[in-house]
């Protein structure tokens, strides 16, 4: 089954007082997998809701395939759906389940037993066919979700938080599932979430939402390595914001790590006067100073070990006021045996990968 285009053109919903879409535009590919990821109540869930047509929208407009859909009810729009709320019929077998939307459709009795038996194949469910939901575990429950979903070959899968009520084991298992689903089927899928782990390991793109406008859109790695804004930054990994001030003259003052550093450096690197962000993992121990680094000295405090890597809240080291805390992870190795509390250490990072993260950061000018 090919995917087929999903454009949402500048589509607002208001709920009285509550706007919870504003002007929310997005081009969705053929076959691909989007995520809407963001924080309760920032619009995934009206946005699937309008695309699918349970709920209308105050103003824009919605195409699947190309063809406005906004007169269509949501049966013709010939969309599958995982929605969390949307749980198997308690009455029906399994196979009864996923034959619903084809004896929907009122396909022949040949072809749902043929389609109905490949969904299950698919989910790896043959011969449970006979089985009642309340005989499944929750994995088996939502892969039968899943099959009803896709059984009559849409072009376009919606899912709403699709694996929210499973344990995070089960939760893994659930996303590698996922990913193959959507290599054998080719279908495009809109994924709602609000964890971020599982919008980088799925997507093709994400969309970061936050109150019901898309802060940031692109590849899960474009969006780690440049957010576009603060809020980006702090709501996709873990990060430092450091905060960049004029110092005295030719120099600007990098506050959380009481360093001055002169102006022709901080240019080079592209920094700006506000608010900068500095991935954990971009701060390294350091044994002299480097010309386009920032040394400081830190004193470690919380010690977290994840396995391969430790990650260390630290305490800079400085003039006593401005003395801040940091995070900063490094992998395990020979060259860097864990540090404990109350360890002194020195660490640094390369100016370029503290990242401008304020809209209205002001640019460097050469003079003070
Ligand atoms: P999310 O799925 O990201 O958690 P929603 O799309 O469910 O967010 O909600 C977005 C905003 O719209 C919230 O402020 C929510 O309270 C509001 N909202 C959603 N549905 C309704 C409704 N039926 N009536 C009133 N307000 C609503
Ligand atoms: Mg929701």
């Amino acid at each position: 089954m090919a995917g087929a285009s999903v454009s949402f053109r500048r589509v607002t919903k208001r709920y009285g007082a509550v706007t919870a879409l504003a002007d929310f535009d997005l081009e969705v590919a053929p076959g691909e997998f989007m995520t809407f990821l963001g924080p309760s109540g920032s619009g995934k869930t009206t946005a699937l809701n309008v695309l699918a047509g349970f709920v209308d929208p105050s103003g824009g407009d919605l195409l699947i395939g190309g063809k406005s859909v906004l007169a269509l009810p949501p049966e013709h729009r010939q969309l599958g759906m995982v929605f969390q709320s949307y749980t198997l019929f308690p009455h029906m077998t399994v196979f009864e389940n996923v034959a619903f939307p084809l004896r929907l459709r009122r396909e022949a009795k040949a072809a749902i037993a043929r389609k109905v038996a490949a969904a299950l194949e698919m989910v790896r469910l043959g011969g449970l066919e006979g089985r009642m939901p309340k005989e499944l575990s929750g994995g088996q429950r939502q892969r039968v979700a899943f099959a009803r979903a896709v059984v009559f070959e849409p072009p376009v899968l919606l899912m709403d938080e699709p694996l929210g009520a499973l344990d995070l084991k089960l939760r893994e298992a659930m996303q590698l599932e996922i990913k193959r689903y959507h290599n054998e089927l080719g279908c495009t899928i809109i994924f709602v979430t609000h964890d971020q782990g599982e919008a980088l390991a799925l997507s093709d793109r994400i969309a970061i939402m936050g109150e019901g406008r898309i802060a940031q859109v692109d590849t899960p790695e474009a969006i780690y390595d440049r957010p576009a804004s603060r809020y980006v930054a702090e709501f996709i990994g873990k990060t430092n914001i450091l905060t960049l001030t004029q110092g005295p003259s030719g120099t600007v003052h990098l506050v959380e790590t009481a360093s001055t550093l002169g102006m022709e450096a901080a240019q080079a690197a592209g920094l700006v006067l506000g608010a900068l962000s500095l991935r954990p993992e971009k701060i390294h121990r350091v044994q002299t100073n480097q010309p386009d680094s920032i040394d400081f000295t830190a004193k470690v405090g919380e010690v977290l070990f994840l396995g391969d890597i430790v990650q260390y809240d630290i305490r800079v080291e400085g003039t006593s006021a401005e003395a801040r805390h940091l995070i900063f992870q490094e992998h395990r190795g020979p060259q860097t045996p864990i540090l404990k509390r109350g360890d002194q250490v020195r660490l640094g990072f390369q100016l370029r990968d503290a990242l401008p993260v304020q809209a209205d950061g002001s640019p460097l000018t050469a003079q003070d």
